[in-house]
């Protein structure tokens, strides 16, 4: 089996040249080309012919090809639909903000987290991505969109915290000065609350946002909804976040999807408000959005904003998530979902009215 050298390290590829009897200045050169997106050992042109030989025979390098793109009308938001080596599919999603253009990333192929309103999960877990799998989604979504990526999300398909090492080397990989240099400040990594990982987490002290997909604040509502709380519970969950906090002085985001009648009363944002205040969280709420194979509405207009008034009254830093790419099925998991259903394989690009 050859090498997978994509989801190498530089001192890595040193290490490797060395074995095949090369002179280590020429990883850099390597990790160059790669980290531009170049997917052909042979495009290489500064590296002697023998040693592209050599590459070709030891290492795999692979182009993953848009399945599916769409472009949204409304807002340009850009949903791809990948295809991997094995013939795997992963979505990625490029979002235009004000404060520069940011890319959502899968981390696995499905999701074995179960949560019920979430379309990722609904086939299971496929298999985890590599390194060089996640770090391709951000490379050839920039080169394909022409938009300059410089802020990154792990809130794609698939638990980032249940492929723990790949995603770890892929922050290191996206994070290299001489690949895309994007900053750690500039990743968010998103976490149904797996808090066996929060320890290993804040121990690598990196300078990224974890957001916890909180979604209720009490066990019974949130056991219900997100399976990952059975055997955990929301008290251990804080008790994490707040070590996580203290460790590393980054403060916790928390998702909240408003699901009508499920997590929106005023009981939910009362204990929601205590838990983010004491934690000096910010609640990001999200407005459900709606997954054919689930039953789940999102809240009304009016139960929203007699939630939000309530954390904003207890001092809660508090924002409603601007809902991008709604034509394009940006909900993470339903462009996978629809292209299961029906079987195809073509390549289709297309733009939603
Ligand atoms: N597994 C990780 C990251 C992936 S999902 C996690 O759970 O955080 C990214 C976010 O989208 C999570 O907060 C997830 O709970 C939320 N989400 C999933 N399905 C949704 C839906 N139908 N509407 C709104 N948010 C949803």
């Amino acid at each position: 089996m050859k090498k997978d050298i994509l989801s190498m390290l530089p001192e890595e590829i040193e290490a490797e040249l060395e074995n095949l009897g090369e002179p280590k200045y020429r990883a850099q050169q390597l990790f160059t080309w790669l980290h531009r997106g170049v997917r052909d050992f042979e495009e290489m042109s500064n590296l002697s012919k023998s040693l592209r030989q050599k590459l070709q025979e030891n290492y795999r390098l692979y182009r993953p090809r848009v399945l599916k793109k769409q472009v949204s009308q409304i807002d340009g938001t850009i949903k791809y639909l990948w295809e991997l080596a094995d013939g795997n599919a992963v979505e990625t999603v490029v979002m235009q903000y004000k404060h520069g253009n940011t890319v959502c990333v899968s981390s696995q192929v499905g999701c074995r987290q179960g949560c019920a309103f979430c379309a990722s999960t609904i086939g299971g877990l496929v298999r985890s991505l590599e390194p060089s799998e996640i770090l391709d989604e951000v490379l050839f979504s920039q080169l394909d969109s022409e938009l300059p990526i410089s802020n990154i999300v792990l809130m794609g398909i698939g638990e980032p915290l249940d492929n723990f090492d790949n995603v770890m080397r892929f922050l290191e990989l996206v994070n290299h000065p001489k690949g895309m240099n994007i900053g750690m400040r500039h990743i968010s990594l998103s976490t149904c609350g797996l808090i066996e990982r929060f320890d290993d987490l804040a121990e690598r002290d990196l300078q990224l946002t974890l957001s916890v997909s909180l979604h209720a604040p009490d066990d019974e509502t949130r056991s219900r909804i997100m399976p990952a709380n059975r055997g955990r519970g929301v008290e251990k969950l804080m008790e994490a976040c707040r070590r996580y906090y203290e460790r590393t002085g980054r403060r916790i985001s928390f998702e909240y999807a408003m699901i009508d009648g499920v997590n929106d009363t005023e009981f939910h944002a009362k204990l929601l408000a205590k838990e983010a205040r004491s934690l000096a969280a910010h609640v990001n709420l999200i407005p459900l959005n709606h997954v054919e194979e689930r039953q789940f509405k999102p809240s009304t207009s009016g139960h929203m904003k007699a939630f939000i008034k309530i954390l904003e009254d207890a001092g809660v830093n508090v924002t409603v998530r601007r809902r991008l790419g709604s034509d394009v099925d940006a909900s993470c998991g339903q462009l996978r979902r629809k292209m299961q259903a029906k079987g195809t394989q073509e390549t289709e690009v297309s733009a939603v009215k």
